[in-house]
């Protein structure tokens, strides 16, 4: 037996809640490898999912959330994978339409797996999760359109969440000039300890303007904000410069006109985690591997257990939650 976080949904109420129960190997989906679960985390999807409408995203319960984890091969009936290897797992839907990572065992698709580059550890691992894991695309979507050292600041908005603090701590470590915008000007110092050098404050920057271009200021961008904010960052941008669209915290929306396309050649990247193909997920891990200042990705982690995660699920929803939570599915 061993624990999970298991959402089962009451009939009547039609309401999904959360909570640790014992499972047996007998109530995992049938798939061909089975993993030791070490830790898990919490990204603004694991939000939706553990919430008690499931986010839209959970369509069958019970469910077990968790998009991604990091463990320790048990059983494999295939190939690539042996018991004792490292693995890690983002995106293909686990932990919305299959059960995911908020379990002491969990059993998958080998093609789901990532082997955990030389480097990080399974905790590690989580600290990035799929929050990191975008990040370092976005990062690398920059730099195959251009983005060098030296042309100029690169915004990252929603900086104190997760995809912001590691896009942060990525972008300084390479030797960018980054300028973070946050709502949350208590966590200033937090993001210059990641290497922010200039805080902008979400309500200068979050309202529409009749302006279609502003001032040419920054050489890049990693937004996880979307909606209002992002139009407006498109009209700020420098000429030939792009900005990589990976959320939605601020809104689903996009208020903006053509016009920096057309006048100033902007380039907008859109970045998904969740189908991204193997090889370019391998080379995003070795990056993160090579490229994220450990000692700053420790400074993001906040550490919890699985019955914290109902708790958690609600507060990322909130934009309460600072950096990267580690969840130790064993605590
Ligand atoms: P977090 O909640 O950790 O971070 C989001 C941050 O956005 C918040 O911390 C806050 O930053 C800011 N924010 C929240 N609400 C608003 C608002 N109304 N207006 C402006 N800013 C706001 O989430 P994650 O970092 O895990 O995810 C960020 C986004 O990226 C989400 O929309 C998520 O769905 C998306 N995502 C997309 C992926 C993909 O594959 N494309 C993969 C992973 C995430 P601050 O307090 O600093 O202002």
């Amino acid at each position: 037996m061993f624990n999970a976080l298991v959402m089962e949904k009451d009939e009547e109420s039609g309401k999904a809640t959360g909570s640790v129960k014992q499972l047996g190997l007998e109530d995992l989906p049938e798939a061909d490898v089975t993993v030791a679960v070490e830790y898990s985390t919490v990204n603004y999807k694991d939000g939706l999912c553990l919430s008690s409408h499931g986010g839209g995203l959970v369509r069958k319960y019970p469910h077990v959330p968790g998009i991604d984890f990091a463990g320790t091969v048990e059983a494999s009936s295939d190939d690539r994978y042996k018991p004792g290897d490292k693995v890690v797992l983002t995106g293909w839907r686990v932990g919305e339409a299959h059960w995911g990572g908020y379990t002491q065992k969990a059993r998958v698709r080998a093609d789901w797996l990532v082997p955990l580059p030389g480097g990080l550890d399974t905790r590690q691992a989580m600290a990035v999760g799929t929050a990191g894991f975008t990040a370092m695309l976005a990062v690398m979507a920059l730099e195959d359109h251009g983005l060098e050292a030296g042309h100029g600041p690169v915004l990252v908005t929603g900086a104190a969440g997760g995809v912001g603090s590691v896009a942060t701590a990525i972008l300084a470590g390479l030797g960018y000039e980054v300028a973070g915008v946050t709502g949350r000007p208590e966590t200033a110092d937090y993001l210059k300890s990641l290497g922010a050098t200039q805080i902008v404050a979400r309500e200068d920057i979050n309202e529409t303007t009749k302006r279609p271009l502003e001032s040419e200021t920054w050489a890049g961008c990693v937004d996880a904000v979307g909606g209002a904010m992002l139009a407006r960052v498109l009209g700020q941008m420098k000429y030939g410069a792009s900005v990589a669209a990976v959320g939605l915290a601020g809104g689903a929306g996009l208020p903006a006109t053509v016009i920096p396309f057309l006048l100033r050649g902007v380039n907008l990247l859109g970045i998904d985690s969740v189908m991204q193909p193997y090889d370019s997920r391998l080379r995003a891990w070795q990056r993160i591997a090579s490229d994220l200042p450990m000692d700053k990705l420790e400074a993001m982690v906040q550490p919890a257990t699985l019955s914290d995660l109902p708790q958690l699920g609600a507060d990322i929803l909130n934009g309460q939650v600072k950096g990267r939570v580690v969840v130790d599915v064993n605590a």
